[in-house]
């Protein structure tokens, strides 16, 4: 039975984490390992786990999810250099924390999307 993540204890702020905007619906702070200049996630703060879990329901949810990404990254002042928007879904996606959330990465040329393995 999966259960909460850290991340809902951020989102409650029971723990510290450099939270870069907040309101009811989503939650964006800086990841703790970043992969670029900018790596915020962006995290509903109802607790979905994973790609798999989403549902008509979240349409609204999810839409929101990417307007806030989209002003994250213009206030990171990435939005015209680019950025990557990901989300990883379980074992083969490289999914770590089972707490749905969309991986803002940019400052910095990103490269292929991929590592080219077979
Ligand atoms: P994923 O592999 O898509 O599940 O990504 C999980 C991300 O959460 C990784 O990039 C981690 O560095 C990040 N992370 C884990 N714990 C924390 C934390 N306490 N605060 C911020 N980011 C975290």
């Amino acid at each position: 039975m999966a259960a909460e993540t850290i991340f809902s204890k951020i989102i409650r702020r029971e723990i510290p984490s450099e939270i870069v905007f907040q309101d009811d619906q989503v939650t964006a702070f800086r990841d703790i390992n970043p992969q670029a200049p900018v790596h915020i996630l962006i995290v509903p703060n109802r607790w979905i786990p994973t790609a798999n879990d989403v549902g008509a329901d979240d349409e609204q949810l999810l839409g929101h999810l990417f307007v806030v990404a989209s002003q994250i990254a213009a206030q990171q002042g990435i939005a015209e250099s680019g950025y990557r928007l990901l989300v990883n879904c379980n074992r083969d996606g490289g999914q770590e924390v089972f707490h749905l959330h969309l991986h803002l990465l940019g400052g910095r040329q990103l490269g292929p999307m991929l590592l080219r393995q077979s």
